[in-house]
């Protein structure tokens, strides 16, 4: 079990972040040692039908005693209708300032209820209990909370630091295959911007086989969770050396949003947006083959091909002048030195088409 209090002197918040076997049923104590005036579960219609026992026994004990909202599953979920329906559903149920919010789900759960608990009476305090392993290794960890607005993803949120983040992999178990992926393919960026050991783990599953990745579930998420750990408690409100966990995300993001949020998962646009990154690394700051090159392996038994949709580079560079971290209208991107060796460096339009190009024509779907 991993176990970890981290400390964050500007809001003067700490988090208890716990992972392994077992921690949901430690849930409990947790709730006990924070003495709320109430308690309140937020899941989503999914985990519920794979884990409405489990949750329902913590939920139910007589230490915690919680009231459970069951929201519909889905990112269409973290939007204005739902943040006004939690609130309402917690006035009606007699919360107050000293109650305490438990979210038990994937990013979409964890950042909608952090920003309800966030908000709700001018903050409460709240737990994430994540239950993918994109949530266990990144979205619970760093206290990004927010929505989206019906033209721009994430455009309403504040950072709040969870009370404690509590990551079991026993809700790993009943997650879809491409939904591990997607996890995967954020631990392949927390690997070149951090990690040989989350590489060398990264080498030894199978991505094709659910039970392979399972297998080393457990160390996946105790080592992904230490690298985001290590990074936001460096720079927890993303004023600088935080950005670096957008390693793939510039040219992820632009895509995404181009393709309308519909045609690409996030993962999958983060991945492209990784080898665009890799071949700039290459070209500006001479990363080395061997680098690019286990980026280029561990890619591609995520996903082989790309279908941009018709989207070219000067498309994604117009999206990418329009990107929360430009400076001054001009793209920066997260680049590798060397392995475990980020850099925000500023690019010109020439070397991102090369780059692009290049990216696209060696992943074209054939
Ligand atoms: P999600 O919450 O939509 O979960 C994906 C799907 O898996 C959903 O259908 C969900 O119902 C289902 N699911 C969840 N847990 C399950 C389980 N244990 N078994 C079976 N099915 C399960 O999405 P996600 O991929 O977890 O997260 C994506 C969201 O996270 C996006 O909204 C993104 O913006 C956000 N995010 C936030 C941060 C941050 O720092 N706050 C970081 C990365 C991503």
């Amino acid at each position: 079990m991993f176990e970890s209090t981290v400390t964050y002197p500007a809001s003067k918040e700490s988090t208890l972040y716990r992972a392994g076997e077992g921690v949901f049923d430690t849930l409990p104590e947790i709730i006990e040692a924070e003495n709320p005036s109430s308690v309140y579960f937020i899941t989503d219609k999914i985990v519920d039908s794979f884990h409405s026992q489990r949750i329902s026994k913590i939920g139910r004990s007589k230490a915690v005693s919680a009231k459970i909202l069951t929201l519909p599953a889905g990112e269409r979920t973290k939007n204005t209708r739902h943040l006004m329906g939690i609130a309402n559903w917690l006035l009606d149920n007699g919360a107050d300032r000293q109650s305490l919010i438990v979210a038990i789900g994937g990013g979409v759960i964890t950042d909608l209820t952090g920003f309800a608990a966030a908000t709700f009476m001018r903050g409460v305090r709240h737990i994430l209990v994540p239950t993918t392993l994109l949530a266990q290794i990144d979205a619970a960890i760093g206290g990004k909370t927010g929505i989206n607005l019906p033209s721009a993803k994430n455009s309403l949120g504040v950072i709040k630091q969870p009370v404690a983040t509590f990551s079991d992999p026993v809700f790993l178990q009943t997650l879809k295959i491409a939904n591990l992926r997607e996890g995967l393919s954020e631990l392949v960026k927390a690997a070149l911007i951090g990690s040989k050991k989350l590489a060398r783990l990264i080498d030894s599953i199978d991505p094709g086989d659910s039970d392979s990745i399972l297998s080393v579930a457990p160390d996946l998420v105790e080592t992904g969770m230490k690298i985001k750990v290590s990074v936001v408690r460096k720079d927890p409100l993303e004023q600088d050396y935080r950005r670096i966990l957008n390693f793939g995300h510039t040219v992820g993001h632009a895509i995404e949003s181009l393709l309308g949020y519909k045609k690409m998962t996030h993962g999958k646009a983060v991945a492209f947006g990784m080898l665009t990154a890799l071949y700039l690394s290459r070209d500006i700051l001479s990363l080395d083959d061997e680098t690019v090159a286990w980026g280029e392996t561990s890619i591609s038994k995520l996903y082989s091909e790309f279908d941009l949709g018709g989207i070219d580079h000067s498309y994604t560079w117009n999206a990418l002048k329009m990107d929360k971290k430009r400076l001054m209208g001009k793209p920066r991107f997260v680049l590798l030195r060397a392995f475990k060796e980020p850099e925000i460096v500023e690019v010109y339009q020439k070397q991102f088409q090369r780059a692009f190009m290049e990216t696209a024509k060696k992943w074209k779907r054939r």
